[in-house]
C-alpha cells in the first residue's frame, strides 16, 4: 500500500514527527530499526526533558513517544530498513523482504556515540559509563569521572562535567590532541582536569548497583596496566550518524552527516526530509530532536499539500 509518509528512525525525532503527521491524519508508517526508541533507550534517568519535574527513565520515556504517536493513528514496525530507493517517487522501502512506498519519507535514523567496544562498557552503560556529559553529568557531583578522547568533545565534556565533579582526568591514546588549540587551552587551563596522555581503557570495573568504581589503564608506551579509582567515565570518542543507506544516495557532508537547507529539513531530494541527530552534531539533545522531529512533520505535511 502505498503511504502518504515513512518515518525511519524512532528516537525521539521520528516519534515526534509520527505524533504530528499522526495528527494531521497522514497515517504515517514508523521504521523502528534496530533500536527502537533510539538513544534514550541506552541511558537512565533523563531530567533536561521538559515537562518531567521529577525526571523519567529514557526508555519508559521513548514508551510515551510511541504510545502518543499510535494514538493518533501512526504505525509502528519493529523492522529495520535495509535498502531505499529515493530515485523516483513514490519512493521505495525495503524492510525483511517486504517493499513499501511512500509519497514523501523522513529520516530521523540518527547518529551512534561511538564506543570503545568493551564488555564491560555496554554492561555499565548508563551506570557509570556515559557518552553525554550533558545528560549524564549531574549525577557525578563530587564524583572523580574519566573523560576519554582527544578530540574537541572530549575537551567540551571534561569542561562540562567540572561543573559537578570534583576532579575530571581526560585519558587520551596518543601524546598530541586531535582538539582545537582554543578548546584545549580552557580545558587544561582549569584546575580541575588532569590529562593522562598514552593511555588507554583496558576494562572497566564495577556493577549496575554501585555503578562504576575502577578501571584499568594500560600505558601504551611501557605497556604497564594499572587502577585508576573513579565514579563514572564518559566516552568522547566522536559519533558516527546512521547514514550508510543513504550513501551516494543523498548529500551527506563529510562526516557523513545528511545536509538539511538552512532553517529547515529539507534535504537535496524533493519530499525527503531529515530531523534529529542524523542531520545535527552540534546540539544532540533529546528536545532538539524532537523539535527538528516536529519541522520535518510540518515540511512533509506543507510539502505533501502542495
Ligand atoms: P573527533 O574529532 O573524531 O575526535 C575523537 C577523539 O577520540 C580523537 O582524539 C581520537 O583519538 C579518540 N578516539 C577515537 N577512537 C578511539 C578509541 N577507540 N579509543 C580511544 N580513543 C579514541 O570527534 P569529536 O571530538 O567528537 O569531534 C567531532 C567533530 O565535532 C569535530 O569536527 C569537532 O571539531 C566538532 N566539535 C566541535 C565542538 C565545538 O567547537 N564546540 C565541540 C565538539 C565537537 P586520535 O586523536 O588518536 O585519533
Amino acid at each position: 500500500m502505498k503511504q502518504k509518509a515513512i518515518i525511519i528512525g524512532s528516537g525521539p525525532a521520528g516519534l515526534t514527527a509520527a505524533i504530528y503527521l499522526a495528527r494531521a491524519n497522514l497515517n504515517p508508517l514508523v521504521f523502528e530499526g534496530t533500536q527502537p526508541g533510539g538513544q534514550l533507550t541506552i541511558t537512565t534517568d533523563v531530567e533536561n526533558y521538559p515537562g518531567f519535574p521529577d525526571g523519567i527513565m529514557g526508555p519508559d520515556m521513548m514508551d510515551e513517544f510511541r504510545k502518543q504517536a499510535k494514538r493518533f493513528g501512526a504505525k509502528c514496525l519493529f523492522e529495520t530498513v535495509d535498502k531505499v530507493d529515493l530515485s523516483k517517487r513514490p519512493f521505495t522501502v525495503f524492510a525483511n523482504d517486504q517493499e513499501y512506498s511512500a509519497e514523501s519519507i523522513i529520516i530521523s535514523t540518527g547518529a551512534s556515540a561511538k564506543l570503545l567496544g568493551l564488555e564491560s562498557e555496554s554492561k555499565l552503560m548508563g551506570n557509570g559509563v556515559s557518552a553525554c556529559a550533558t545528560c549524564d553529568g549531574f549525577f557525578f557531583k563530587d564524583k572523580k569521572v574519566l573523560v576519554v578522547g582527544g578530540g574537541d568533545s572530549a575537551m567540551e565534556e571534561a569542561t562540562f562535567l567540572t561543573k559537578f565533579a570534583s576532579e575530571v582526568i581526560i585519558v587520551h591514546r596518543r601524546e598530541e590532541f586531535r582538539a582545537s588549540k582554543i578548546m584545549v587551552d580552557r580545558a587544561l587551563s582549569n584546575p580541575k582536569i588532569k590529562v593522562m596522555y598514552n593511555s588507554s581503557i583496558e576494562e572497566i570495573i564495577g556493577n549496575k548497583e554501585s555503578g562504576v568504581t575502577s578501571v584499568l589503564m594500560k600505558d601504551e608506551k611501557s605497556g604497564v596496566i594499572r587502577k585508576e579509582t573513579c565514579d563514572g567515565i564518559f566516552m568522547a570518542i566522536g559519533h558516527t550518524p546512521n547514514t550508510k543507506l543513504f550513501k551516494n544516495v543523498i548529500e551527506l557532508d563529510e562526516s557523513g552527516y545528511i545536509i538539511t537547507k538552512p532553517d529547515s529539513t529539507y534535504t537535496n531530494l524533493e519530499g525527503v526530509f531529515a530531523c534529529g541527530d542524523v542531520q545535527d552534531h552540534t546540539y544532540r539533545q533529546a528536545v532538539t530532536a524532537a523539535g527538528s522531529g516536529c519541522m520535518a512533520a510540518i515540511d512533509a505535511e506543507r510539502w505533501l499539500e502542495n
